[in-house]
């Protein structure tokens, strides 16, 4: 079984037509301030008594409310609670305990390493200045409700046990935000202040059944769905399709919104080129027009959250049990304007992340994520591999136009969507990867060497970038001089081709 977690965050309001509604903030706050009040007292108390930090969490607790918890049976503890405040519910306590114990332990682990390089440094006989660390000076925590502070949890509203300032109370409050999924094992609310604003944050955790290795998803049911994506940087940022390892094409979809993101982006950084125009030189090190790279940042990021959420649904829906993109290779230097230039490399950048975020939430979903060689994954025809030809709406198809949205293959007649057939190509390597080379399929795409003029198989290539593929396929289809019609449109594209590759002939 694997386990997935991850926090669920709620907006708390407070119930409508209620007569407190001014109030509940500075209840929450009350609540809170006592929550530090009782923490810090703790942590003084095990300040006081070190050994308590040799037990575990659980036996730390027990030994804290002997020394502090006024009981029939023991009527004088040595430092008693009560004198912070009396009447504090045993679940409030424990929580402020365990919130002492997180942070004491790790102030004695921040003093511990702070004493070995204190030592390390004057047994070398150096002068050591670095200061050791201090207890906190103030009490910030967020408090943490334990089963018995909270209850009647509903989709819209919820009932807290908090300290008002006076008094314990039961509040109702409306939640609004993501809701709890089904299924899913409800950890310890926590109450967070921000701005003026009370949030309550939820960690869940759902159990769910491993998925399987790719290999042996792959190489045993050929029915297993694979979810494949080719990102872009234009129009279409992400083209996903789902087909199946005997090779039925199954579902596509196209994530757009590219344009608008890179308008927007190009726009900010244009503004950013103008302004260190008019201000000259900037300082080293130092983070000109912070506002407009935040903003920068923010979109990006915001982007890229719902691309892989998008992705990760298409996948989903159609039953996708792997996920598979293209290694993105290294960025290659644009050329022109500084708005251009930086736009390329920051949408670079947003495929990284949107490849990181699919890939942590396909986890979470049961879906494992895989990569493949990127080599001429849009030169490819999805249908017999041979080279086809890219252009745009209109013009002739003949030839490859980088970034055109139309691709004819004219050795079997394909023709459609260039993203998409780059998004099929990307699945299929997935599963020719692990393929017995007998169940192969004859691979046409070829390309003449500029040095030697030998047409040299696109798998020959590919051994030589993937050596753990397993796979015995070397340069059979090496032939001299056929493929020269077929290529002739991409001539002028073969210089961009990195030659960093190892060839085998045989
Ligand atoms: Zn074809």
């Amino acid at each position: 079984m694997a386990k997935a977690t991850t926090t669920i965050r709620q907006v708390l309001n407070p119930q409508r037509g209620h007569s407190y509604q001014a109030d509940y903030t500075a209840w929450f706050a009350a609540n809170q301030d006592l929550f530090n009040r009782v923490a810090a007292f703790y942590f003084d108390v095990i300040a006081a008594h070190e050994k308590i930090l040799d037990l575990t969490n659980k036996d730390a607790l027990t030994a804290l409310e002997k020394l502090t918890h006024t009981t029939k049976t023991h009527p004088h503890p040595i430092m008693p609670l009560c004198e912070i405040q009396e009447d504090i519910p045993a679940m409030f306590r424990r929580s402020a305990i365990n919130a002492a114990l997180g942070s004491t332990r790790s102030f004695s682990s921040n003093l511990g390493k702070w004493r070995k390089r204190k030592e390390r440094a004057e047994a070398k006989g150096k002068k050591f200045h670095e200061r050791p660390p201090v207890p906190p000076r103030s009490w910030n925590k967020s408090a943490t409700l334990y089963a018995g502070q909270w209850k009647e949890r509903a989709r819209s509203s919820i009932m807290l046990k908090v300290w008002t300032g006076s008094v314990w109370s039961w509040v109702k409050v409306r939640i609004t935000g993501r809701e709890i999924p089904d299924g899913v094992d409800l950890g310890s609310p926590q109450l967070i202040r921000c701005g003026n604003q009370w949030w309550l944050h939820t960690p869940i955790e759902k159990q769910f059944k491993s998925p399987g290795k790719i290999e042996k998803q792959v190489t045993t049911n050929e029915q297993t769905r694979i979810c494949s994506v080719d990102l872009n940087i234009n129009e279409h940022l992400a083209v996903c399709t789902v087909q199946t390892v005997e090779g039925s094409i199954l579902a596509t979809t196209f994530i757009g919104g590219g344009r608008r993101v890179n308008g927007l982006r190009k726009k900010q950084l244009g503004r950013i080129a103008r302004n260190r125009r008019k201000t000259g030189i900037i300082a080293e090190g130092e983070q000109d027009n912070a506002d407009l790279w935040r903003k920068i940042r923010n979109t990006d990021e915001q982007v890229a959250h719902l691309v892989s959420a998008r992705i990760v649904q298409f996948a989903k829906r159609n039953f996708a049990s792997i996920l598979v993109f293209e290694h993105l290779g290294n960025l290659k230097p644009a050329k022109g304007k500084y708005s251009h230039r930086g736009n390329s490399k920051r949408s670079f950048w947003m495929k990284g992340r949107i490849f990181k975020y699919s890939k942590y939430k396909a986890y979470n979903a049961g879906i494992v994520t895989s990569r493949v060689n990127p080599r001429n994954t849009s030169r490819e025809c999805a249908r017999c591999h041979s080279l086809v030809a890219r252009h745009a709406e209109g013009k002739p198809a003949e030839g490859y136009t980088y970034g055109a949205p139309l691709v004819l293959c004219h050795q079997c007649g394909m023709r459609g969507n260039s993203d998409r057939d780059a998004s099929l190509v990307i699945g299929q390597r997935l599963v020719e990867r692990y393929q017995k080379p007998s169940k192969e399929k004859p691979h046409t795409l070829r390309r003449v060497s500029k040095d030697t003029g030998v047409v040299i198989s696109q798998d020959a290539k590919r051994v030589g970038t993937r050596p753990s593929n397993g796979s015995t396929r070397h340069g059979d289809h090496n032939e001299h001089g056929t493929a020269q019609d077929v290529l002739s449109g991409m001539e002028r594209h073969t210089s961009d081709i990195p030659h960093q590759l190892r060839f085998s002939f045989e």
